[in-house]
C-alpha cells in the first residue's frame, strides 16, 4: 500500500518510523511519504494561511499550495485508479474499525492535514476530480491539526495490512473486530501483589477457557459499552451467553 501525508509539520509524523509501522516501511510492505505543504508556496515566508472571507476569528489554509501539493501527489503515483483522499476534520464521519478494514484494502491513501480553521473548501471540491474524497473525524472533539488524527488512522489501518503484524491471529478476537470488546488478559506470574490469575486460565482446558473469555467479553461490553451490546444479534446468543 502507498500512503501520502501532506502537512505543514512533517516532523509530527516522525513516530511512523518506529515499531511495526517503521518495520513495514523498511520491508517495503508500506510505502509512506510525507510531503511538506510549504514546499508548494512561492513567497519568501512560505505562507499557507490567510484571513477568512466573511470575517471571524482564525485563519484559513489557502487553496493554491494545497492545489499544487495534491497535483504533485497525484502525478507521482499515476498508476492508482483514483486514490482515496482522507481529509481529517471534526466535521467528518467518525472513524471506526470498519473504516480501518475498508481503507486497508485500498492501494493508495492520501491524508490532507488541516491546521488553523481548516482548508479552503474549494480545495475539497477540486480534489474530487482526481480523488475519492472522504472527510473523517477521529472523535467528537477538536484538535489543533490533522497530524495526530492521521497517525491514529494510519496505525489502525496499517496493522490490518497482511505482513505488518507478525501473527495475524492477534487481529481476530480483538475489540471491535466483532461487536464484543476483548476479554481481560493476563501473563506470568500467576500471583502478583495478592492478585491471582483466574484459575480457569491455568488449567489448560480449552473449552473452559473459551467459555470464560466469551462470558467476560459479554459482561465487559454490557458494562462499558451498552450501546454496543444492543447491536449483538440476539439470535446468535446461546443459553450460556445469556447467563453471562
Ligand atoms: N474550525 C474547524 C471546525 O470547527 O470544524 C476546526 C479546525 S481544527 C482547529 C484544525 C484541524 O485539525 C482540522 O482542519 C483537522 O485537520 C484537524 N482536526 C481537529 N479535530 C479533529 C478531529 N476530531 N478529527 C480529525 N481531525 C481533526
Amino acid at each position: 500500500m502507498r500512503i501520502d501525508v501532506v502537512s505543514i509539520f512533517p516532523e509530527y509524523l516522525a513516530p511512523l518510523d518506529l515499531s511495526l509501522i517503521g518495520r513495514a516501511r523498511e520491508e517495503g510492505i508500506l510505502n509512506l511519504n510525507v510531503t511538506n505543504l510549504r514546499d508548494f508556496t512561492t513567497d519568501r515566508h512560505h505562507k499557507v494561511d490567510d484571513t477568512p472571507y466573511g470575517g471571524g476569528a482564525g485563519m484559513v489554509m489557502m487553496p493554491e499550495p494545497w492545489g499544487q501539493a495534491l497535483d504533485s501527489v497525484r502525478t507521482s503515483a499515476p498508476e492508482a485508479a483514483k486514490p482515496i483522499l482522507i481529509v481529517p476534520s471534526p466535521a467528518g464521519a467518525v472513524f471506526d474499525q470498519q473504516m480501518a478494514y475498508d481503507f486497508a484494502e485500498e492501494d493508495h491513501l492520501v491524508f490532507a492535514c488541516g491546521r488553523y480553521e481548516g482548508i479552503d473548501e474549494r480545495v475539497i471540491d477540486y480534489a474530487r476530480e482526481n480523488f475519492t474524497v472522504i472527510p473523517v473525524s477521529i472523535g467528537d472533539y477538536v484538535l489543533n491539526g490533522g497530524e495526530v488524527a492521521v497517525m491514529v488512522m494510519i496505525e489502525a489501518i496499517a496493522r490490518l495490512i497482511p505482513g505488518v503484524i507478525g501473527n495475524p491471529e492477534s487481529l481476530v478476537e480483538e475489540s471491535h473486530s466483532d461487536v464484543l470488546l476483548e476479554y481481560p488478559v493476563y501473563t506470568k506470574p500467576a500471583a502478583w501483589r495478592g492478585r491471582e490469575v483466574p484459575e480457569v486460565l491455568l488449567g489448560g482446558n480449552h473449552q473452559r477457557v473459551a467459555r470464560f473469555r466469551r462470558d467476560e467479553q459479554i459482561r465487559r461490553t454490557a458494562t462499558r459499552r451498552p450501546d454496543l451490546i444492543k447491536l449483538l444479534d440476539a439470535a446468535k446468543l446461546n443459553r450460556k451467553d445469556r447467563d453471562a
